[in-house]
């Protein structure tokens, strides 16, 4: 799923059961890095590359980009968190749509894509929408704070 905004709703989820425990930051960041080839291609026109080759879409590359991001923010529990879970998902998304990736590797096939997009994103979609409520939520939450209102 290059570029979209479905992978969020992963979040809503979890924002809801753990709330504060998973930083957004690094969930947005690893998720960035993981279709950046889709980014450059959309985005910027380049030559169209492999969008989703086991050097980002696959469980172990998901694993070494999340512990890198990791790295970076190691003292926060939650930025870690936030990294290997949109790592993670991230994969397990994208296996289910996308033939071409080898989300085992080294092995060079994917055993489970089932080519259901549209179902997928039609179950993705309202929990999206239930992370962008949060989302806003939150951030009026935050500019209130920030005005000394309440
Ligand atoms: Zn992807």
């Amino acid at each position: 799923m290059p570029l979209t905004p479905l992978h969020f709703g992963v979040l809503a989820p979890v924002n809801h059961f753990l709330p504060g425990k998973v930083s957004l930051v690094s969930f947005t960041l690893i998720n960035l890095w993981m279709d950046g080839n889709a980014i450059l291609y959309y985005g910027f026109g380049l030559s169209r590359p492999e969008l989703h080759g086991p050097t980002t879409h696959s469980l172990l590359a998901s694993l070494i980009l999340a512990s890198i991001l990791a790295a970076i923010g190691f003292r926060s529990r939650k930025w870690v968190i936030g990294a290997y879970l949109g790592g993670v998902t991230h994969v397990l998304l994208d296996m289910l749509v996308h033939s071409e990736m080898q989300p085992l590797y080294p092995i060079h096939w994917n055993p489970f894509y089932v080519g259901l997009m549209e179902p997928l994103s039609l179950i993705l979609l309202p929990f999206m929408i239930w992370f962008l409520v949060q989302f806003s939520r939150d951030a009026v939450k935050c500019f209130r704070r920030r005005d000394g209102s309440s």
